[in-house]
């Protein structure tokens, strides 16, 4: 009997980590994913950055298949490659927060995610100006609580429905099948320029993928988005 109930217990703490984490989870808050089935349009999501040489890089991609996309900048990036998250900004793309260090605000008290998010809005507001009240949350890491306090601040978290699991990925063409693997249409799909441990992460895979998985996805139909412009489109 108490076997069973520790169990009972283990299974409990198990599915509450993994609402925490997963993405599509709604269980802790709505959080937006995506437009939903039977959509054409595709958002594509940038975390981490800024990052050098690899956001110019992108940056130059997109610009090549004129798409324009939704960056989630860490604070304290912002602060050290100021001229990287203004060229962003400057090309056009929808600019979110991403917290000032990237902790997982599964750990952090309401006090401590209001001082990651004012700290990265600030320094966002100082370096490209207006920005979105978009917010991403580090890990895709929330609770109640952090989502309390993230909509609190005025922000609206977003998180994905697809991933390229870009960070643990051995090629482009990983990158690209896991990406192409679950696309149907409607997807805000998380790639990284950058990676949270520190700067000059190496994102030549994502790079490249962005580049191939563009075109093939235009060759299916899709036309891409900002999470705005995605927002927007449900709304009509
Ligand atoms: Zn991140």
């Amino acid at each position: 009997m108490l076997g069973l109930l520790a169990t009972a217990g283990l299974a409990t703490l198990a599915a509450a980590g993994y609402n925490t984490m997963a993405p599509r989870s709604q269980l802790f808050g709505r959080t937006f994913i995506g437009a939903g089935r039977g959509s054409r349009l595709l958002a594509l999501t940038f975390d981490d950055g800024p990052n050098d040489p690899w956001t110019p890089r992108l940056l130059e991609v997109l610009a090549r298949h004129q798409v324009h996309a939704t960056f989630f900048l860490v604070g304290r990036y912002v602060a050290k490659r100021p001229e990287i998250a203004q060229q962003v900004a400057a090309a056009g793309h929808v600019i979110g927060n991403h917290t000032w260090d990237h902790p997982n605000l599964i750990f952090s008290r309401p006090r401590e995610v209001e001082t990651q998010i004012k700290r990265c809005a600030q320094v966002l507001e100082q370096t490209v100006g207006s920005h979105s009240n978009l917010f991403r949350p580090p890990f895709g890491g929330r609770t109640p609580q952090a989502l309390r306090e993230v909509r609190r601040c005025g922000l609206v978290p977003v998180l994905w429905s697809v991933s390229g699991w870009d960070w643990e990925a051995k090629s482009a063409a990983e990158v690209e099948k896991k990406v192409m693997g679950s696309v149907e249409g409607g997807e805000v799909i998380l790639l990284h320029d950058g990676g949270h441990r520190q700067l000059g992460a190496d994102r030549s895979y994502t790079v490249t993928a962005v580049d191939h998985l563009i075109a093939r996805c235009r060759d299916q139909g899709f036309q891409f988005v900002t999470v705005p412009k995605m927002m927007k489109a449900i709304d009509d």
